[in-house]
């Protein structure tokens, strides 16, 4: 485990999160299933025991376990990140235009192009991959490419060096991609040479990343674009969303639609062995080992995602269950009043709501609600005091939403004000009071 500061933890710390990587590499350590990939002459003198796992949370801690440090070619991984780059430069309506974002529901190397147009069905297969190089600003193939090694140094926080061997080997036997890319141009729908595009693919292919790398790579993504370690945004949000929306659908090939049913989150993987998978908001994780099954994911890099995802509860269509209201009804001396109040509204005749937490949708919907069942219907409260003090963050819809509510008690003559130290502005009300009593006293004495 490291920190943020990049300071090694010392093992015999507490570190239950690189305890659960090496478990779950071990359990997965026998499986021997699927061959390394051999079409890429190159690529077949990996070694198939590698298993290295990497975990990357969007504070910045690291928790690696096995060969997460071993280097091999990035290969398809670095799909999205040059889709997020093309994105970048011309927009997303623009690549939609030229690359499209539908599963192709067929092999990473199948002619998946739109009869007639010659646009790809997306970007995470070679057809789609090899377009997107294409719209990547740049004056020439050695420019785009330039480009793309920067944003995926970045993304990782450190140059990352080409494998000229693996390289050379695409190169000299890529034949079915250079075709994927002859077909787009006599299509139309590749605008520059097709020598020039595959190239530019090739040797995206060729970075050589660790584990350790992708995991940071994921994090990024999973951070809205900001690197976790250097805190440099290398990604709009926007588009780190845009990737992370392709990747759950597209990610896995012919896989997708399972790896979405079974693990539940963004992912790519390469025919090297790597896979990044993405928890947004959360952490990156990043995962090698060569074997590849026969619709070329690392087998053990899938079963150990889908073990990871299961055991910490991650699928992206998981319910939150929440456990307790994010509001608390308090009398003036802060104590805690029970819902519904048994005396009704003779006990407060300006009732203080205290907020606390992050305040989604469910919370901003439900304090009216509780507020409500305490007063009763009947009577009418001079005004209300919204305590924020607590509250660490408001999503936008629940500040929609206190704006209409507020708006619509104060067409009612009900006021509501606003208590927080530290002046946030977080939602619009009728004042915002550093201390509870100065809200009250402005209630009643106005
Ligand atoms: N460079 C590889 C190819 O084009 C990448 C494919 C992959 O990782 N699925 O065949």
């Amino acid at each position: 485990m490291t920190d943020p500061a990049g300071q090694a933890v010392p093992s015999h710390q507490f570190d239950p999160i690189g305890d659960l990587l090496g478990r779950i590499r071990l359990e997965f350590a026998d499986d021997h299933r699927g061959d390394v990939a051999s079409y890429i002459p190159e690529l077949s003198t990996a070694d198939p025991e590698a298993f290295g796992l990497a975990l990357v949370g969007v504070a910045g801690s690291r928790y690696e376990a096995g060969e997460s440090g071993v280097p091999f070619t990035i290969q398809s991984v670095s799909k999205p990140f040059a889709y997020a780059l093309a994105l970048a430069d011309v927009g997303m309506e623009a690549v939609l235009a030229r690359v499209g974002v539908e599963p192709s529901g067929e092999g990473f190397n199948a002619i998946s192009l739109e009869p007639g147009t010659g646009r790809p069905d997306n970007p995470l297969i070679n057809a789609g991959a090899i377009l997107t190089t294409s719209l990547v600003a740049g004056g020439g193939p050695e420019e785009r490419f330039g480009r793309i090694l920067d944003l995926l140094s970045r993304c990782a926080g450190r140059e990352l060096p080409v494998d000229a061997a693996v390289y050379r080997s695409e190169r000299d036997t890529g034949d079915r991609n250079r075709a994927l890319a002859h077909l787009m141009r006599a299509a139309g729908s590749l605008s520059v040479p097709a020598e020039d595009a595959v190239d530019v693919y090739f040797r995206q292919c060729s970075v050589l990343v660790t584990a350790a790398d992708l995991a940071v790579m994921a994090a990024t993504l999973a951070n809205g674009g900001v690197h976790p370690l250097t805190g440099e945004r290398v990604m709009d949000q926007l588009v780190a969303e845009q990737v992370l929306t392709v990747m759950a659908t597209c990610g896995m090939y012919d896989y997708s639609g399972e790896w979405l049913l079974r693990v539940g989150l963004p992912a790519k993987s390469g025919v090297a062995g790597g896979l990044v998978a993405v928890s947004p908001s959360q952490f990156g994780i990043g995962l090698f080992s060569p074997p590849l099954d026969e619709r070329g994911n690392s087998v053990r890099a899938v079963e150990a995602s889908r073990a990871i995802s299961e055991r910490f509860s991650l699928h992206l269509m998981h319910q939150v269950t929440r456990t307790g209201p994010s509001f608390v009804l308090v009398a003036e001396d802060g104590t805690e009043m029970s819902l519904p109040s048994p005396s009704g509204l003779g006990v407060v005749d300006v009732p203080v709501l205290s907020l606390q937490g992050y305040i989604e949708f469910a919370s901003a919907e439900q304090a009216p609600l509780g507020l409500r069942r305490h007063v009763g219907d009947a009577v009418v409260p001079q005004g209300i005091v919204v305590d924020l003090d607590h509250v660490t963050q408001f999503h936008p819809v629940a500040v929609l939403l206190f704006d209409a509510i507020i708006g619509q008690l104060a067409r009612r003559g009900i006021s509501v004000v606003t208590v927080d130290r530290q002046g946030r502005g977080m939602v619009a009300s009728a004042g915002e009071f550093p201390r509870r009593a100065e809200a009250l006293a402005h209630l009643r004495g106005g």
